[in-house]
This record gives structure tokens, C-alpha cells and sequence, in this order.
């Protein structure tokens, strides 16, 4: 097979990754630029995918972060899309939500479930569930002529759903000879991570300091919002937008019969009706910045409200943000904790499957790091557009 990233061997999000074996060419992501002021997005064009002379078997998506899936719009409309299937309802309402008019294209996505094996030619591909801070994501086994990739897409340990994450790729991405990691966390200093249950009981205690507490967080960040909705006190209202009890809607109806983490039993919808019994009562609210927010939430006395900041602190930075102008109306503290694997979680993985010809790192702005790091495999480093066989 040969690998070749397009984009993301030193930055993070916009990662695109081709493997092409003898018969088939397939893509894993395509998503978009993460917002970047020093440095302008550049355009991309790929050869048989974003062109009318086909030449591509498939795209997968690991997941649906618009830094995985946000060019989908640009790929050929005759090549077929790979989601999963919660992943894909979440997707389309938040595109419904953002009046964008590729819906048709994106309806056309074909979804999987963990585990199918999913054939392409002579690529078999298979889905692995991990932890991360999109709902439904997926690492990726790649097999084709003998030969095994991993393709982690993003993913973590340290949410909820991560402890299974070791054990589970002890059991299925045994003798993988390549394993393409993403390495968000090299570029950051070593820190320890706040696991999602201790930022809960972070939650707990704040929201019931406060009577009146807004929470910005993105509104695909499933287990965040499960953190804060477990985290509610009795009594106190756990109020969102119709849009975000939609999205809530689709999870609980794909993940509330495995765990008590995605059942949303006591969501209100706000209105303009529930105010005076929300004064009385206290809530958590889950906001977004935006103007219709910014007024509901003027009807409250700033004395007793917090706003709790629970999204990357580098959303903060740079200039023209209104977004610290949002915040700046309030008292607001922020907690949060990355969607991402820690160095040491991305060094256990490589440890324990040990790749036999090596690990190639993506989604990083620091992936030399990884030599710095005591890994067992050989580092495979690659720039843009840079092929690797694997033979
Ligand atoms: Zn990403
Ligand atoms: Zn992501």
C-alpha cells in the first residue's frame, strides 16, 4: 500500500490521508483548515477526487469535526462517503442548523456501525469506536495484500468512554504493521489531564455555588454536555435550544440503551414562558455565542450568574474576538479538557502495538516530538503531499 498525506503532517485539522493499493484508492478525512491568523488556509485540490476524472474508491470520515469532514461539499458527488450512522444524523442536523445547501450530498453518506468490515476492492476497512470529543468517532484498521494500518482519526483515554481504549486494541489491532497517529498534544508543554469525570465533579461543585450557570460549549461536544447534565443538582433546570435537543434527541436514541451517560430525561427546551419559574428554580443552561442567546441570558441578574468557558482556550485568543466580549459581560471561569490523547497515552498506544514498520504522526504542529518521546517503532516523519510504501 502506498500512504501519501495530503495535508496535516504539521498542523492540526484540515488532515487528508490517501492509501492506495494495487486496485483501489481510498481517502481518510477531508476536513477543513482549523482558523489560523498568521497563517492563511491554502487551497487544495486532489486529483480524481475534487476533479471530474474520477479517480477514487471512497472517502471515510473518522468522525464529524469540520477540521475531518469539512470539504466534503468539494469531493466528486459520485464518490462514495463513509460515516457513522449517529455521526451522520448529528452532522445533517447541525448543517440543517447552518441552512447549508449541500444536504443532498451529505444525505447520500453511507453509514457503519463499529466493527463492519467494510470492502473496497481489495481494501477491507474496519471501524474501531473510540473516546473523543465528538460523538461516534472512529479509529480505522486498513488491510489490503497482507499489510495492516491503523489510522487513528482523534481520540483520547481520558473521557468516559476511554478506558476501554487499550484493551480494546489489544484484542483487535493485533500485528498492525503501520500505525498513523494524530499527535495534538506534542506542540502542548506536558501537563497532567483532567479526566471527563474529574471536570464533572468540578461542575457539580460550581453549579451548585451558582444559582444561575450558562455553559459555552459546542453543541456536538456529547460527553461534555453529559458531564454537565449528570453534574446538575436536583431541582435546578438543565435547559438547552431546540437544536441542541435535537442533537441530544439522536444520541439518546443510539447510545441511551448502552449507558445512563446519554439519557437526557429532564431537558427543557427554553421559552420565554419557563423564565420565572427558571428564576425561582436556578438552571444549567447550555449556550452558544450568538445574539439569541446573549438576550436570554440578559434576563438574569448578572450577580448571580457564571458563565462556565468549556471549549479550547485558543478559541479565546487573537484579535477581534467576540467571543471574549460574550464572556466579558459575566463572571465566567473556565473548564474544559482536551478531545485529545495525552503524550503519554499517544506513547502507550504506539508501545502497545508496537508497528512493525512504524508510526507516522499527523495532526500535529510538532510531530518531531515523537522522536524526543521514548517510542519502541521507528518515527516515519513525512511533509505534505509526501508518499510512504509500505511494502
Ligand atoms: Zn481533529
Ligand atoms: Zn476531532
Amino acid at each position: 500500500m502506498k500512504i501519501t498525506i495530503h495535508r496535516g503532517t504539521h498542523q492540526i485539522g484540515g488532515t487528508i490521508t490517501e492509501i492506495q493499493s494495487e486496485k483501489a484508492r481510498i481517502f481518510i478525512d477531508m476536513g477543513e483548515e482549523l482558523p489560523n491568523e498568521d497563517k492563511p488556509s491554502s487551497p487544495i485540490e486532489i486529483e480524481g477526487v475534487m476533479t471530474s476524472n474520477v479517480n477514487c474508491d471512497a472517502v471515510f470520515f473518522t468522525h464529524n469535526h469540520g477540521d475531518h469532514i469539512g470539504m466534503f461539499s468539494r469531493i466528486n458527488k459520485s464518490i462514495p462517503l463513509y460515516l457513522g450512522e449517529a455521526s451522520k444524523e448529528i452532522y445533517l442536523t447541525l448543517q440543517k442548523y447552518l441552512k447549508s445547501t449541500h444536504l443532498n450530498h451529505l444525505e447520500q453518506i453511507i453509514t457503519f456501525k463499529a466493527m463492519d468490515k467494510i470492502s473496497i476492492k481489495d481494501i477491507t476497512v474496519t471501524p474501531l469506536l473510540v473516546d473523543h470529543s465528538a460523538y461516534d468517532a472512529y479509529m480505522f484498521i486498513i488491510e489490503s495484500d497482507g499489510k495492516k494500518i491503523l489510522h487513528t482519526g482523534d481520540f483520547r483515554n481520558h473521557g468516559f468512554k476511554g478506558k476501554g481504549l487499550l484493551k480494546m486494541l489489544s484484542v483487535y489491532a493485533k500485528d498492525i504493521d503501520l500505525l498513523i497517529t494524530e499527535g495534538t498534544t506534542l506542540s502542548r508543554s506536558y501537563q497532567t489531564v483532567l479526566s471527563e469525570s474529574e471536570l464533572k465533579n468540578k461542575a457539580e461543585k460550581l453549579l451548585s455555588e451558582k444559582k444561575y450557570v450558562f455553559v459555552l460549549c459546542s453543541s456536538t461536544n456529547i460527553d461534555r454536555i453529559s458531564a454537565f447534565y449528570q453534574a446538575n443538582p436536583h431541582g435546578k433546570y438543565f435547559v438547552c435550544d431546540e437544536y441542541q435537543k435535537d442533537i441530544l434527541g439522536i444520541v439518546e436514541k443510539h447510545g441511551a440503551k448502552y449507558t445512563d451517560l446519554y439519557q437526557y430525561k429532564n431537558v427543557h427546551i427554553y421559552s420565554s414562558k419557563l423564565v420565572s419559574i427558571l428564576k425561582a428554580q436556578g438552571f444549567c443552561m447550555l449556550v452558544r455565542n450568538n445574539p439569541k442567546f446573549a438576550k436570554i441570558m440578559k434576563q438574569f441578574d448578572p450577580a448571580e450568574c457564571l458563565v462556565i468557558y468549556s471549549m479550547w482556550q485558543g478559541y479565546l485568543e487573537g484579535k477581534n474576538n467576540d467571543l471574549k466580549d460574550f464572556l466579558n459581560d459575566y463572571q465566567w471561569i473556565s473548564l474544559h479538557t482536551s478531545g485529545h490523547a495525552s503524550q503519554e497515552t499517544i506513547q502507550e498506544v504506539i508501545g502497545l502495538l508496537n508497528p512493525k514498520v512504524g508510526v507516522i504522526p499527523i495532526h500535529s504542529e510538532n510531530p518531531e516530538m515523537l522522536n524526543h518521546l521514548r517510542v519502541s517503532s521507528r518515527v516515519i516523519m513525512l511533509q505534505d503531499k509526501e508518499s510512504f510504501e509500505l511494502d
